[in-house]
This record gives structure tokens, sequence and C-alpha cells, in this order.
């Protein structure tokens, strides 16, 4: 990557930026602390910060108590002031979440839909967003953007969908997805999406690798704010991993990797589809489920220890699965902790914050983003 001297403009545009991301991140803050944080000039924060008090996006909240000398002015975020849409579709579901400038979930509702590539389906989508902002009570002018998850490949410009095994597309247009959504809108792949909103807020020199173990097993490569996706935007398909040379086949005809071993089938395929049942039945200390659990925990321990020793940082455990994991991941850990050559425990291994609305709730995060940067 080269690097161009930033001009004025760039120096104004992200100090501006800067602004607003430091006062959204707290409740309240002062002005010594903010220009503390953000290493520039009083009048520099002080401008900008007029200007953000103008767009109706801070406001001054008094004065926090004097520690000698005049009292420092303290200023909030307007979190509400602009909000963005997530839309969440997979193969069978379509989530949607509200969510405000400072990403904080508003609303969260997920209907039963099948999808289908038909103008009809897109349509329909659009009017559910409109009944969902509605709803909300929001004046729909506050929504500043939207975006759309789905599992599936999505060109570097964003324009095609170049693969999606289970929703059966190959270089299909992204338009047709967003054209009746009345909001910007953009596509954003769901294990990236899912990542994107685990990481929201975190020091951007965090590092993490987010593991999405739902009805197909994928992932997300997240170094200090960004993505990593690969020469051919495939990077973080762990699902296609090998596990055990020769064993199951995999949905995509190779045998043995991670996904006929990991995902959420391999549990629920015992509880009739029902994820939850499984994980009720387990609990309630059913014999051949216990064995079905404690072999999936082996298989997932190897896949994460791998995830470590390759990227040396976090690993979020999420998906439909991770949702699930709560009362399970001191188990996940100890398992990974054997593994490790260098390490005595997994403390590397989180549990993800989202649940199902994860994907969602990420690509509205690149609505809000969106907004921010071109303010
Ligand atoms: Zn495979």
């Amino acid at each position: 990557m080269t690097r161009r001297k930033a001009s004025n403009i760039d120096v104004r545009k992200v100090n501006r930026i800067n602004v607003i991301r430091a006062i959204l991140a707290c409740e309240r803050i002062s002005q010594p602390e903010l220009t503390q944080q953000l290493e520039i000039s009083w009048p520099t924060v002080l401008q900008n910060v007029k200007e953000l008090i103008d767009l109706g996006l801070v406001e001054e909240v008094g004065a926090f108590a004097s520690t000698g000398g005049r009292k420092p002015r303290a200023f909030a975020p307007v979190k509400d002031a602009k909000l963005a849409i997530g839309i969440d579709i997979t193969q069978n579901h379509i989530g949607l979440v509200l969510i405000n400038l400072a990403g904080d979930l508003i609303s969260f509702t997920r209907s039963k839909k099948t999808f289908s590539m038909d103008d009809s389906y897109f349509r329909e989508l659009g009017q559910a967003v409109d009944r969902f902002v509605l709803s909300s009570g929001y004046e729909p002018d506050r929504v500043t953007g939207a975006g759309i998850s789905l599992p599936g490949i999505i060109s570097a410009d964003g324009g095609v969908i170049n693969y999606s095994h289970v929703l059966g597309l190959v270089n299909a247009p992204a338009r047709a997805c967003t054209k009746h959504i009345k909001y910007p809108c953009a596509l954003i792949n769901d294990a990236n999406a899912a990542g994107l909103a685990e990481m929201y807020g975190l020091s951007e020199h965090s590092n993490a690798v987010y593991l999405s173990l739902s009805n197909s097993v994928g992932g997300a490569i997240l170094p200090a704010g960004g993505f990593y996706e690969g020469d051919n935007l495939r990077a973080g398909e762990f699902g296609h991993n090998t596990l055990y040379p020769a064993g199951k086949t995999c949905y995509c005809g190779k045998k043995g990797c991670v996904d006929p071993y990991c995902s959420a089938r391999v549990l629920h395929e015992h509880t009739n589809g029902n994820l939850n049942l499984f994980f009720e039945e387990l609990a309630a200390g059913d014999d051949k489920l216990q064995e079905v659990w404690q072999d999936y925990l082996q298989d997932l321990s190897i896949v994460i220890n791998n995830l470590r020793m390759t990227f040396d940082c976090d690993v979020i455990v999420g998906g439909y699965v991770g949702g699930f994991m709560e009362d399970y991941i001191y188990d996940l850990q100890q398992l990974c902790a054997k593994r490790n050559t260098f390490e005595q425990d997994a403390s590397y291994l989180r549990l993800c914050k989202y649940k199902l609305e994860a994907s969602a709730v990420g690509a509205a995060l690149t609505g809000v983003e969106k907004y921010i940067i071109n303010l």
C-alpha cells in the first residue's frame, strides 16, 4: 500500500471523524478529555464540536466539576439523531435490526421467509423494512443508510454476488437485492458482518478471528480495524479447512472439511432440526446428545487451536452454536488449552456478544460508518 500525504481537506475530515467517534464512544466527555484523547488543539476540537452541534449530533450538557479554574464544558452524543437498518438474508429467514449512531441495538425482528432471487421477494423485503421502521416509532428520515448481509462472496466493488452456495447464486447483481430499499444500501458477507459487529467499539489495534458456527461454517479475519479478505475474497472460509483427510463428505464435494463436523447441523440433526431443543435436552442430561456434544467440542477445539496457531490473536466463537455456548465455553477453553504448544490457558477464546442478530447488526454498522465517514 502506498501512503499519500494528507491534504488540508483530508486533515479536516479526519479530525471531524475522530471528534464524533470520541464523543459517540462515551456518555459524556469533557473538553480537556477530548483534546487529550485526540491530540489536537482545543480551537480545532471546538470548531468541530460546534459543527456537530449544528448538525444535531452532539449536545453540550453542562460542565464537569472544576479541578481549579474554569469548569470544563461537557459534551454528549445525540446517539439516536441518525439510525441505520441492518438486513440479514439467510436461506430461510430474514433478520432486521435498527441501530443508532453509537451502534446500540434499538430493535430486532426475525421472520421465516424462503430466499428467492425473484423481484417479488425483494419487493416484499423493502415493504418489511418500511413497516419495521414505522413500528420503531422513529421518523423514517432519521434512517441514514442500510446494509444487507448474506452468505455469499461479494465482489470488491460491491456490485455483484460472485457466489453463494447456500442461496444458489453465481454472479448475481447486487442491485437486484437493494433496489426496493429506499435508503442507501450495500451488501456485505454475513461472517464479515458478524465479525464487524463483534469488533465494533474495540481499539483499532485489536485483532481477532471470528468463527461462525451456523448451518454452514464460515468466518472472518479481522486485523486492526479492518478485514483481511484475501486475493480472491475467500479468506476466512474456515468451513473448508481440512479436519480429517478421507473424512465425511462436505457439501462442497470434498472429504473431511471442517463443515460436516462443526456446523450447527451436526447437532440439530439429532433434534429434528431444532438447535434450541438440542441444547435443552443436552442440559437435561441426554446421554446420546452428551456424546455428540463431546465429539463436537473435540473437533471444534482442533479448529480453534489451528486458528490460534495461524493468527495468534483472539478467536470469537459465534454463529447459531456460539449463541448457546455460554455454559460450555470453559470446557471448550480447557480442550483448546490442552492442544496448545505455547499457552497454559485459552482465554484468547471469546464468546460472541451478539446472537442471531450479529450479521444484521454488522450490516447496519456499514450504514453508520458510511454516514460518519461522509460527515
Ligand atoms: Zn468443504
